[in-house]
């Protein structure tokens, strides 16, 4: 018997696993040592209220021979499938409650969604990556290219070759830079996707860190000043670079808040490649409630797949609904209504509040590492800063020299080969970690 050798060609899952074993080395000297935790991609904050009532209602409702459910259709319940259309209405995106896809998270869609292709075809992913975008596919065979970010292009790699991907993968905003593309460098993907029939994975995990220019006084476009309130009643403003085009630039002093070079196109990014014209017809977008509404531990997202979606004549939509019913049956009831609870519109006001929170730990990196004049980007429409190194040093030597004064981060290196001499800062942190882990950065640069 055979098994699949494309095990063999898989790179050890080793980041999280060796951050874990150096931790536990430098805990083990001295178990009271300080520890201030910026690497993880996790949430911080229990689910809401809300969401735990219904979830204890509709499991007292699973007791009850008149109102239990059995398997559910494998697409998901409607009435969830309504909440998600709902939730991008508000943001004037129209969607066919068809096209609805509800998943138990993004990573498994990652995966499924490749059984729609040939084995053996050619995708093109950024480099740096979310590692899962690389494995899925070199263990189905097929042919993984990279575009490379870097600080010229302000890790916002766009198409320069004349090879024809047939799957290009999206991260909007991005693990691990942190970056966001705009409108016009997201039309540039979809006018190639259109041109060479060829599909674009857009993973907006992320989306709910976009905010619209007022929204709890924070700023994400490109174009204007961010403002982050800095606490209650208070706004501070900066003249950030906010948008997904140019970098922040790293202050010349100490102390001065330095100007940056804007983004040419201005305007929120897109929180959906659905805003794009043309999109529907090449693009699928994967998106999920974890970080939206902190369901990781949880489980609930969903996949968007129009029909208008053609490859030669044939609808990727009909495709996937037979792949969902050999696959799945469904995610659990009590997860489906529990992540309609969280797209009500009230509760993703209180969710965004707490996601302006963790953007708030990245505005307090961000302006540490301006007046340190480090590189670094992301982190205005994302929970991640991406950092260069001091020194030229490496991403495992900085993520050392950092641990030694308690500071965790995750090496860049464990993103791909572009991400060697950076390094990733989480802001799903507690504030007095973030602020003790600047104070580390002041002392060691
Ligand atoms: N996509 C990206 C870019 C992620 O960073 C993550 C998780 O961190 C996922 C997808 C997985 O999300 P989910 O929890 O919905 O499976």
């Amino acid at each position: 018997m055979k098994i699949n050798s494309n095990f063999d060609k898989l790179t050890d899952d080793y980041l999280f696993a060796t951050i874990n074993t150096r931790v536990q080395e430098y805990l083990s000297k001295d178990k009271n040592a300080p520890l201030f935790r910026l690497g993880i991609g996790d949430i911080i904050e229990p689910l809401q209220a809300r969401v735990i009532q219904t979830m204890v209602n509709k499991s007292r409702e699973m007791g009850v021979k008149e109102s239990f459910k059995g398997y559910c259709e494998y697409s998901g319940y409607p009435f969830l499938k309504q909440k998600v259309i709902q939730y991008y209405n508000a943001n004037n995106i129209p969607l066919d409650c068809d096209d609805v896809f509800i998943s138990d998270g993004a990573k498994s869609q990652l995966s499924l969604l490749l059984d729609l292709f040939d084995k053996g075809i050619s995708v093109c992913v950024p480099n740096p990556v979310y590692p899962v975008y690389v494995d899925t596919n070199v263990l189905k065979g097929n042919k993984v290219v990279y575009i490379d970010g870097n600080k010229s292009n302000n890790f916002l790699p766009i198409i320069e070759t004349d090879i024809n991907f047939d799957i290009i993968y999206l991260c909007n905003p991005n693990n691990p830079t942190g970056q966001v593309y705009n409108k016009a460098q997201l039309e540039h993907f979809v006018q190639y996707a259109l041109k060479n029939e060829c599909v674009i994975f857009y993973d907006a995990a992320y989306e709910a860190f976009i905010f619209d220019d007022e929204e709890f006084g924070t700023n994400t476009s490109g174009g204007t000043p961010r403002r982050v309130s800095e606490g209650i009643g208070q706004v501070k403003e900066t003249t950030d670079n906010t948008s997904g085009g140019t970098l922040r630039r790293a202050s010349e002093g100490i102390g001065q808040v330095k100007e940056t070079t804007d983004n040419t196109s201005g305007g929120t990014p897109p929180k959906s490649i659905y805003e794009i014209n043309g999109a529907k017809q090449c693009a699928i977008e994967i998106c999920s409630l974890s970080k939206t509404a902190g369901f990781t531990g949880l489980r609930c997202g969903y996949t968007i797949l129009p029909k208008q979606l053609n490859i030669g004549g044939v609808e990727l939509h009909t495709l996937f609904k037979r792949l969902l019913a050999l696959s799945t049956n469904g995610v659990s009831y009590i997860s489906q209504c529990a992540a309609a609870t969280a797209l009500d519109e009230e509760n993703v006001k209180q969710n965004r509040l707490r996601l302006s929170k963790i953007l708030q730990n990245t505005k307090i990196i961000s302006d540490a590492l301006n007046q340190l004049g480090v590189y670094h980007c992301g982190g205005v429409c994302s929970p991640y800063v991406w950092m260069q190194t001091p020194n030229g040093v490496s991403s495992w030597e900085f993520f050392d020299l950092c641990l030694s004064y308690g500071v965790v981060l995750t090496p860049g290196c464990g993103f791909g080969t572009s991400g060697e001499g950076f390094c990733r800062l989480s802001g799903f942190a507690q504030r007095e970690e973030i602020l003790q882990a600047v104070k580390v950065f002041k002392k060691i640069f």
